[in-house]
């Protein structure tokens, strides 16, 4: 592909960023349009709990994490830390002491590589436990420890319901900011030539290229470009269809809410965290009967998933934490406007009060700057991104990022640009592009599996 190629990118969420960036920095490309309807970053990836980790129950995504996090350290060491990366890590906590499932789904991801990886600290190991007292990102142990001895869990994690017996700690983790990643790569991008343009892409047709039907911004008009990419978050099922493909992606609605820690409930040094275990949600006898009663409020009075999760925001001397609960799998037409439960906020505090039971000082009261905002997780049914050949020649995707685009920006902005600019391919490549569909046994085994939703 000739460097002067006309690439339009349909997107400017962290995805069709990160594309846009490695195609101008690894391909040396130098005619990139970013086309939205919007500002940069303004949609899906502004909602974006910002977290990163390299734990998933298959290889091919630790792989392709452990890149992305390979390049978000480049990015933080050439920019000064601009995009605030941290690393305490990923605890997730369980009551129970029986994890064979769980261990066993360590060693599906990390393979081989588990012997050396995983540490165990139940009793006299114990002392090789490295703490998490600084932030920082450089220096952590990568890997995971499993923490089972009491006394080490109550001191490096006081504020945990006391019921907890278990913490899995994945060490490669932590949290950046999504924003002034994206921010760094359109500097990049500016210095090396790239446009952007408002508009909503309505129509496209492919003749010796393509030509992109914009509406709004500066009117109607039509731009032309030799490839085009599709890295339209929720909407790339969409943009797909203007060219007869039909993607296996459906959408389903999540929700967060952070806000200020006035009453101190959560230690600023406290990794992610994550109850692993279902629950009741800590209603009273009387608001539990009410919603049994209830048709459209009964499932909130039974049994719920685990994986709520809970961090401090804003670095160790700010004072605001995010919570969050993504049990909705309900798929759903994604929509511009956010369809905001105005229950969610009491839902999510009672539930992640479970694990961390002082912020049931908040019960009813949750601060009044408390902000209460979602996204829709662009998916497929295995939970595996859809990035490589779309179809029509010339026509790319990077799509279905799901509930981890933010961590896996580098790596899929990698991957595309190297499938567009014909580069050499990541291993993990085939399993990302839509070829895997074509591999029955990877498919059944996908299904199968954990799919790791968070
Ligand atoms: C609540 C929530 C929490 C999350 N937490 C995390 C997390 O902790 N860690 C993590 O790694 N990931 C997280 N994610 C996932 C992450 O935010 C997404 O995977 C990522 O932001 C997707 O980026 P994107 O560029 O694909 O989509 P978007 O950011 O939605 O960008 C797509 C862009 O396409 C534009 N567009 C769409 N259609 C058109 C059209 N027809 N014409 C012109 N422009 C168009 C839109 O305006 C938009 O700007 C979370 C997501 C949600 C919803």
């Amino acid at each position: 592909m000739s460097s002067n190629s006309r690439i339009a990118v349909i997107g400017t969420g962290i995805i069709g960023i990160s594309t846009a960036y490695y195609l101008a920095r690894n391909h040396g490309c130098r005619n990139i349009t970013l086309i939205d309807c919007g500002q940069p970053m303004a949609f899906t990836s502004a909602q974006s709990g910002e977290n990163y980790r390299n734990w998933w129950p298959h290889p091919a995504m630790v792989g392709f994490t452990n890149r992305s996090i390979d390049l978000l350290e480049e990015v933080a060491l050439e920019s000064g830390n601009r995009i605030s990366m941290n690393r305490r890590g990923y605890a997730l906590a369980t009551r129970r002491t029986e994890i064979s499932d769980l261990v066993g789904q360590l060693h599906d991801g990390l393979g081989a590589d588990a012997e050396r990886l995983l540490r165990y600290h139940q009793g006299a190991a114990s002392g090789s436990y490295h703490g998490f007292d600084k932030p920082d990102w450089e220096g952590v142990p990568d890997g995971v420890d499993i923490l089972q001895n009491q006394d080490l869990i109550r001191s490096h994690f006081p504020g945990y319901d006391p019921e907890v017996q278990t913490i899995i700690h994945i060490r490669r983790g932590g949290d950046i900011s999504g924003q002034q990643l994206g921010m760094h790569m359109l500097d990049f991008l500016r210095e090396a030539g790239a446009r952007r343009v408002i508009g909503e892409v309505q129509a496209i047709s492919q003749g010796e290229g393509y030509r992109i039907e914009l509406y709004g911004g500066e009117g109607t008009r039509t731009l032309e470009a030799d490839r085009i990419v599709n890295a339209a978050g929720p909407f790339a099922g969409r943009i797909a269809r203007m060219l007869g493909v039909e993607l296996p992606i459906h959408c389903t609605f999540q929700q967060k809410i952070a806000f200020e820690d006035k009453l101190g409930a959560i230690p600023r040094s406290q990794p992610f965290s994550i109850d692993l275990d279902g629950q009741r949600i800590d209603w009273s006898e009387e608001e539990r009967a009410m919603l049994a009663e209830d048709p459209e409020f009964a499932w909130l009075a039974g049994g719920m998933p685990g994986a709520i999760h809970c961090r401090p925001d804003g670095g160790d001397r700010g004072s605001w934490i995010k919570l969050g609960w993504a049990y909705n799998e309900a798929p759903a037409e994604p929509a511009w406007e956010p369809p905001l439960d105005d229950n969610f906020p009491d839902i999510v505090l009672r539930g992640a009060a479970r694990l961390n039971p002082a912020l049931k000082a908040y019960y009813g009261q949750l601060p009044r700057g408390m902000h209460h905002y979602g996204g829709w997780y662009a998916m497929t049914e295995e939970n595996w991104p859809l990035i490589g050949p779309m179809g029509p020649e010339g026509a790319y995707m990077n799509a279905a990022l799901s509930g981890y685009g933010t961590m896996a920006a580098c790596a899929s902005g990698e991957l595309c640009a190297a499938w567009i600019a014909e580069g050499e391919l990541p291993d993990y490549a085939r399993n990302f592009s839509l070829a895997r569909y074509d591999d029955a046994i990877l498919m059944a085994d996908l299904h199968d599996a954990n799919k790791g939703v968070l």
